[in-house]
């Protein structure tokens, strides 16, 4: 293992770090007041915020060598630290074009995609032109467990017509979502991991019915949101199934190796920042005659928050350089354990955070309540805790016996 950052990656950090505090910290505040008070509109700033972004050289950071010429061709191991810095501020990936689920999205079109598929979704995904959604979730089954997703793609001539109702589609809501990408079954009689398929559907297509909004802890995440989605006799031409019938389980394992990085090294810029925030509040705040930071209590808190925050980042950045050297099946076993443990670190350090700074912690006054609801939904989001747990436990055994 080698983590030392290449040339490229620091001095990509560092302009990513000055573009974070000049351009994007001065919006926080009026951006969340916006997106509480006009659901489902863009920030008027977005535009120029990302056009800055782009001109700047900080766009499509996440998409890895390669693909094609709107990569900067970024290894694993170098995004992650830029994951990192946007994750101090939760809404900022959209400004690099690097925010979920755009960017799982686009590496599926990227590396599976045809080149009619590439050139209609993928091409103005990658200039921020539209944004997208990935449809795999059900309401009526438990979805941790792919193989279990019902909704049907029938194919009818020239067509596939698809019936089913998935829920938790984040972006949906968004104004600029043009397109989803939906997991269902071509063939229920074929072998469990093979009855699987993944295809493109434009929003506006008629039968796609957006039924509501769905709630984070009282939160509606606005304007990309989490809906639910019912799919009724929906119609699309053939070409858009993306390589083949049958492939939907091989185009997943792909998509999701490198996007719990990504969260993950997010997660952990959260945790970082609010380690930051509680340092600052404990050292000029005080009760019963001394600074906060005086307490034994608080200086553990701090000492264990700053321990376990560099424990994932290294966990994190071993994933990285694992999957770029390796591969993602190569990598399985630590993108599992990133993924036990980021988001469970992300909760622990940032509730001592919310209670180092006692009812200002819970507040819309800083951004700790979000990033706990980050690190809350993760360990759901992407494969729960438990069924990763289930996967490591058992392929450790397999290992060792
Ligand atoms: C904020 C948010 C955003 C999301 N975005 C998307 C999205 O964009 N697209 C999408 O398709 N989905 C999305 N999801 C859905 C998410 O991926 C699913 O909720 C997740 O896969 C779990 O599926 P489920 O909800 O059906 O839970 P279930 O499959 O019903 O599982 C419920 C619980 O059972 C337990 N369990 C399951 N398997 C095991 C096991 N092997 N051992 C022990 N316990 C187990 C776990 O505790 C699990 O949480 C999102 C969810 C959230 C909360």
């Amino acid at each position: 293992m080698n983590f030392e950052y290449t040339e490229k990656s620091l001095v990509l950090q560092e302009k990513l770090r000055n573009f974070m505090d000049r351009e994007v910290l001065p919006e926080e505040k009026s951006y969340e007041e916006f997106t509480k008070e006009n659901l489902w509109q863009v920030y008027p700033k977005m535009e120029a915020l990302k056009e800055r972004a782009r001109a700047a050289g900080l766009w499509n950071l996440f998409l890895p060598k390669n693909y094609n010429e709107f990569s900067p061709g970024l290894t694993n191991l170098e995004y992650a630290p830029l994951a990192e810095i946007m994750g101090r501020v939760l809404w900022s990936s959209e400004i690099f074009n690097c925010s979920a689920p755009d960017t799982g999205n686009m590496e599926v079109l990227a590396k599976y995609g045809s080149s009619e598929q590439q050139a209609a979704y993928l091409h103005p995904l990658l200039k921020g032109e539209i944004r997208s959604a990935f449809l795999m979730t059900e309401p009526a089954v438990a979805s941790s467990d792919a193989t279990n997703v019902e909704t049907a793609i029938i194919p009818d001539g020239d067509h596939y017509v698809i019936n089913g109702r998935k829920w938790w589609s984040s972006g949906v809501m968004h104004p600029n979502c043009k397109v989803y990408i939906l997991m269902g079954k071509t063939d229920v009689n074929a072998a469990r991991h093979i009855q699987q398929s993944m295809i493109l559907i434009p929003a506006d297509t008629p039968g796609v019915k957006v039924l509501r909004p769905l709630e984070v802890y009282g939160m509606v995440d606005s304007p990309h949101g989490h809906a639910e989605v019912l799919l009724d006799n929906v119609r699309v031409p053939k070409e858009n199934l993306i390589l083949g019938p049958g492939r939907g389980f091989e185009i997943a394992q792909g998509r999701l190796g490198p996007g719990r990085i990504h969260h993950c090294m997010r997660l952990i810029g959260a945790a970082q920042r609010a380690l930051e925030l509680m340092c600052t509040r404990v050292a000029t705040r005080e009760a019963f005659g001394r600074p906060l930071k005086d307490f034994s209590s608080i200086r553990q808190d701090i000492a264990k928050s700053k321990c376990e925050i560099d424990q994932a980042r290294l966990l994190t950045l071993a994933a990285a350089d694992k999957i770029d050297r390796h591969g993602i099946k190569g990598a399985k076993e630590l993108i599992s354990m990133i993924k036990i443990v980021c988001p469970q670190m992300c909760c622990n350090v940032v509730d001592r955070a919310i209670q180092a700074h006692g009812g200002l912690g819970v507040s819309q006054d800083t951004p700790l309540a979000g990033f706990w609801v980050y690190g809350r939904t993760v360990r759901i989001a992407d494969g729960p805790d438990e069924v990763h747990m289930h996967q490591l436990g058992r392929n450790l055994v397999r290992k060792m016996v």
